[in-house]
């Protein structure tokens, strides 16, 4: 008997080798039975590539399209990149993608892949989806904040004719193995669908090259580029894949691999000498998706592939063809300082389940080997048993506003797959009642559902608000746009620009001396000379303001003729200044759609124009203000009472003595607490502001979050805010 559906059916060759094929038949039929359905099934096995073309053929966009989630941007990108060639459609038409500030999708797209931050707003303008039939959360494992809040929100999906939806919505919620039952509990027991899937032994060695002390620092690069080499040398073919932390230590062991394997002497080194060269690749999310490309093709024969990726690859990619995993143990992560009140990435030891996971991924063509660059003290003693979901670890503002703008109100007692602490909560609502997106009922104000539709941090989009009430948003818009973009100045030395270049060459002439001479004698006169022009464009802006200096470099890349080769010429990545242009442009599209509304608020300025730009970073910075203290140090103001000391990369570095007042955009902590880009301030500016940071009690806070609040009930707790006031001062006075 055929299938009618076999007929038509388009699929490559390849995708009918995944283990999900087999089962696609049941999948489409529990998808059309049930409301909601866990999936699950090993990484690699096809259930993002896949499920959404099967659901796509089966009909089940008739009455919408079906949407997918991923946790990060490049997934949400390579994935619909993927699906849309495997399908034979051009991208942005029935399958489409959408992550921040890059829409490629049309009226027509159908499979739509975003990332659940995209979900997340979508659900902003319409609670019900109407738009879509099936809506698919992916990655439901790396418990994401938003994931998470998502799935708390869908938990509860429009049925049946309510708000104008014809048929009730279907959630699918996928996951790699862990935590399945948990989440069928949570959607009411709903069916979960495993795919079974066979995976080969990974052999797990613990190599010994750094133990608990070196739990701290950068000792782990270098160990993971003497395993990865270790094993090109020592084993038989097969690709390696890498597990490094972030952009800039990838990059700069891809330039030490790229050193050493150069130096390897072929004729005596290698055992199996069916592997000569080295291909190192690179793979972390602001990567062009050109050169990400290039991770999936196979390397050329007598060529072994060693990809140096972040956490990425442990999940939400699959390369095929690896055999051997190099595990440096650790993680970049968003995690809340309590030290200095704020979100900061840290490098830090990864649970012993992502180990397992890591390791999981050289066995699933053929078994494989994982080395662990730790020892077993390490695995011991510094590595948790499982990661701690992001919403039990971070900063919750935007959620909680969004929260709120969505009408719930109680947010203590949302469902949450696992609940955050109180304290943030509360951290959360203070901060929103500090930027007066919430007043003291736990109300949305005018201000915080202006604030909400702005896929900025609440700071930023407050001054950005600012700005626009005094009618001057051509100063705030574009540095809006440069904080919202990757890091747009080119330092040499930190890692090469053009790796691509790099990395064919290395594969193709692995001896060719004077190209790498080249390179590398070129270092620290470039170094040098991007120092100097950096310090120009400071210069040029009044060299002691960096916000100013980024509108500075906005607007004279802009006005120039030839704006690729003006950022060549000051060491800018042009790639990064091109998103910040575009960004500026759709934030101005926000803007301009929300200045229509009556109640988009106008203001008159006093003061000089010079300082513009600065009193409406303060509307938002407010929180992030630090006084000189002694020396070179500075003490914040927001009850923390912190040091602080200016990052050498800011145009103010060096000049801390001139200075009295500053606020500051964001934070890195190494030995010390540095603040990144700086800008002084007059007190006077923030004066107003400051007593807003120690109003609020959490008390108040506590109540206002779990219900609604009488006004009988608010004056009484004023009455008591007062009486204890009174007393303290009374304390104070004897
Ligand atoms: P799962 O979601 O179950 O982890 P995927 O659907 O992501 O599995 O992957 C299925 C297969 O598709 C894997 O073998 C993977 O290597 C392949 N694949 C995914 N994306 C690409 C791509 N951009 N290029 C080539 N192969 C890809
Ligand atoms: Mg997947």
């Amino acid at each position: 008997m055929t299938n009618p559906e076999e007929s038509s059916w388009t699929g490559d060759v390849e995708s009918k080798l995944l283990p999900i094929y087999q089962h696609r038949h049941k999948l489409i039929e529990a998808v059309k039975e049930n409301q909601f359905l866990v999936v699950t099934g090993e990484t690699g096995s096809g259930k993002t590539t896949q499920l959404p073309q099967y659901l796509y053929k089966a009909g089940l966009c008739r009455d919408g399209k079906i949407g997918l989630t991923q946790p990060r941007r490049v997934a949400a990108i390579t994935v619909a990149q993927r699906v849309s060639q495997e399908m034979g459609v051009s991208l942005g038409h029935q399958v489409g993608y959408q992550v921040r500030f890059d829409d490629c999708t049309t009226k027509d797209t159908l499979v739509k892949y975003m990332t659940d931050g995209c979900m997340l707003r979508e659900i902003l303008t319409d609670r019900s989806l109407r738009q879509y039939s099936v809506v698919i959360l992916d990655e439901v494992h790396e418990r994401s904040l938003n994931t998470d809040i998502l799935l708390g929100l869908l938990k509860k999906t429009p049925s049946r004719g309510c708000h104008g939806r014809t048929l009730p919505l279907k959630v699918v919620v996928m996951s790699a193995t862990l935590e399945t039952d948990k989440l069928s509990v949570f959607l009411g027991d709903c069916p979960v669908f495993a795919i079974p899937g066979r995976t080969y032994p990974v052999k797990e060695l613990f190599c010994n090259l750094i133990g608990p002390k070196e739990k701290e620092g950068s000792a782990y690069v270098k160990a993971v580029v003497k395993m990865a080499l270790d094993v090109h040398t020592n084993e038989a073919a097969g690709d390696i894949l890498v597990f490094l932390t972030g952009q800039s230590e990838i990059e700069k062991a891809c330039d030490m691999l790229f050193e050493k394997a150069e130096s390897i002497d072929y004729r005596y080194d290698v055992n199996d000498r069916t592997v000569e060269g080295l291909l190192i690749l690179p793979l972390y999310g602001s990567m062009p998706t050109d050169q990400q490309k290039q991770i999936f093709q196979p390397a050329p024969a007598g060529v072994r592939k060693c990809v140096v990726a972040t956490n990425i690859a442990a999940t939400s990619l699959t390369i095929n063809g690896v055999r051997y995993i190099v595990d440096s143990g650790f993680v970049k992560q968003l995690n809340h300082n309590s030290r200095v009140g704020l979100d900061i990435l840290d490098v830090v030891p990864i649970s012993k389940s992502e180990a397992q996971q890591r390791a999981g991924r050289a066995g699933r063509t053929s078994p494989g080997k994982c080395f662990r660059i730790y020892n077993k003290e390490f695995w011991e003693k510094c590595m948790p048993e499982y990661t701690v979901p992001e919403i039990q670890r971070t900063s919750l503002t935007s959620v909680i506003l969004t929260l709120k703008c969505l009408g719930v109100h109680d947010v203590i007692r949302f469902p949450y797959l696992d609940h955050p602490e109180e304290r943030f909560i509360l951290d959360a609502l203070k901060k929103l009642y500090q930027f007066d997106a919430i007043d003291r009922k736990g109300n949305v104000t005018t201000l915080g559902r202006l604030m909400v539709e702005f896929p900025l941090p609440p700071g930023l989009t407050r001054a950005l608000l600012k700005s626009a009430a005094l009618g001057c948003e051509e100063v705030m818009l574009p540095v809006a746009a440069m904080l919202s973009v990757e890091n747009i100045f080119i330092r040499p030395g930190c890692h090469f620009s053009n790796r691509t270049v790099i990395t064919v060459i290395t594969t193709i002439l692995i001896t060719v001396h004077t190209f790498l001479y080249f390179v590398h004698k070129g270092l620290p006169e470039k170094q040098k000379e991007a120092e100097i022009m950096h310090r120009e464009l400071a210069a040029r802006a009044g060299g002691s303001n960096d916000f100013l200096m980024l509108l500075c470099i906005f607007e004279k890349c802009r006005a120039s003729e030839n704006p690729s080769a003006w950022s060549k010429d000051h060491w800018i990545h042009w790639r990064a200044l091109k998103s910040a242009f575009s960004v500026e442009t759709q934030l101005k599209e926000i803007l301009f759609r929300l200045k229509q509304r009556k109640d988009f608020p106008q203001e008159t300025f006093k003061g000089s124009k010079s300082e513009l730009l600065r009193q409406c970073l303060c509307q938002g910075y407010f929180t992030n203000v630090a006084r000189r203290s002694f020396g070179k140090a500075f003490c914040t103001m927001d009850g923390h009472g912190s040091t602080v000391h200016i990052h050498p990369s800011s145009s103010l570095f060096g000049q801390e003595a001139q200075l009295d007042w500053i606020i500051f955009h964001d934070v890195l902590v190494t030995s010390r607490v540095y603040v990144r880009t700086v800008c002084p301030i007059r007190y006077d500016w923030v004066e107003g502001l400051l007593p807003k940071l120690h109003e609020i009690d959490v008390y108040d806070l506590s109540n206002v979050a779990r219900e609604e609040v009488t006004d009988e009930e608010m004056a009484r707790w004023e009455k008591k805010r007062v009486a204890q006031k009174q007393m303290e001062t009374n304390e104070d006075a004897s």
